[in-house]
């Protein structure tokens, strides 16, 4: 039975701030939540919410927590994923991040109190998952001279901001399938930046440069947009922003939108709901990525990476930890060997030890 929580706020830095089509990141703060129960186990979610993509700021998270889902929790049994889900779901709209945070923490507690691990208990395993590393927005000199460096590093695929004018796209797409060859996977994201005249002239003109996929090149409303394009494109098309929940997933399966969907948790409210997306993609032919968001650390990575692997996704973008200069606690998903994530054979997320510069407590119950 749950008994109480206690909610910190983490602050994590960029290695370099972090440049997309809609803005620039280097300082990310987000929620640790620690559900207690009655026999001393907790369970840890973490919340990222991001007003252009979740619809929360960090306050209105805090609030939602703290005012509205977690006082539903107290008393009720952990392992009832589903029945807590409805639960919640009567009290408020939205608020995906907030959820996710609850959604992880319960399955923590799922996982620990039946002793085996988290792929385990999803009834899957923990082969490890390629991920790509994500270069932000930049010169096609400089996103080359980063393509080059991780390729060197080992990393064996790239993923690059796009989303500005198509043509400087166009060159920075030349210049760095130049500097990494043709046999490693590059894959783009447009983040919602162009017009669908800009994504045409991008996608009519990409051919040469064998892109396994492109994210987002429209605005998140424009499903319409994603289905002509996906007629006259041969790189095929992911939806990210246009995906949050299982409603969006319906609508562009039933529209046949796009190719892949890219399901972040912090999107769609954590792995119940994931669950949900992942079967309607499978019941129309649709790919799967997982991706996350920049300021998301070790337990929303592990918890990502676990989901990877579990449902077998094509496409993997798990670096979002790896962006940091260090993550809020000790532990997290394991980088090894490199460009490959997967997670430890103990029961829950791999917490680690919190770090004190990186935490503070913001409300205990
Ligand atoms: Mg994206």
């Amino acid at each position: 039975m749950i008994t109480g929580w206690n909610l910190h706020q983490t602050k994590v830095r960029c290695k370099r701030p972090f440049a997309i089509a809609t803005g620039i990141q280097d300082e990310c703060s987000g929620l640790l939540l620690e559900l207690k129960c009655q026999d001393g186990l907790s369970g840890w979610g973490e919340a990222v919410p991001l007003p252009y993509l979740t619809g929360e700021t960090l306050s209105g998270c805090q609030a939602a927590l703290q005012e509205v889902f977690l006082p539903a929790l107290i008393g009720q049994q952990p392992l009832a994923l589903e029945t807590l889900r409805q639960r919640l779901d009567r009290l408020m709209v939205g608020q995906p991040a907030a959820r996710c945070a609850i959604d992880l923490a319960l399955h923590d507690l799922c996982s620990k109190k039946a002793q085996i691990p988290i792929w385990a208990y999803l009834g899957g395993d923990n082969r490890p998952v390629a991920t790509n590393y994500s270069i932000g927005l930049a010169t096609p000199r400089e996103a080359a001279e980063q393509a080059r460096a991780l390729v060197e590093q080992d990393f064996a695929c790239i993923k690059l901001k796009i989303g500005q004018d198509p043509d400087l796209d166009l060159e920075r797409v030349r210049a760095v399938r130049g500097a990494i060859g043709p046999e490693v996977p590059l894959r783009v994201d447009a983040n919602e930046g162009w017009s669908y005249v800009q994504a045409r002239r991008f996608l009519t003109r990409a051919d040469a440069f064998d892109l396994q996929l492109i994210e987002q090149p429209l605005p998140r409303w424009d499903f319409e947009g994603l289905t002509r394009l996906r007629s006259l494109s041969s790189t095929p098309i992911c939806a990210d922003e246009s995906l949050r929940g299982v409603a969006e997933a319906r609508r562009l399966a039933a529209m046949g939108a796009v190719d892949v969907f890219n399901i972040k948790l912090m999107k769609c409210g954590g792995i119940v709901e994931a669950r949900e997306i992942i079967a309607i993609a499978r019941a129309h032919g649709i790919q799967l990525m997982i991706g996350g968001m920049v300021g998301e650390s070790s337990v929303a990575v592990a918890a990502a990476t676990a989901v990877a692997s579990v449902w077998r996704f094509e496409y993997a973008d798990l670096d979002a930890d790896l962006l940091l200069k260090a993550n809020y606690s000790e532990g997290g998903a394991l980088h090894e060997p490199i460009g490959y994530r997967h997670l430890p054979t103990v029961p829950g997320w791999p917490l680690g030890s919190l770090r004190a510069a990186s935490t503070e407590l913001l409300a205990s119950c």
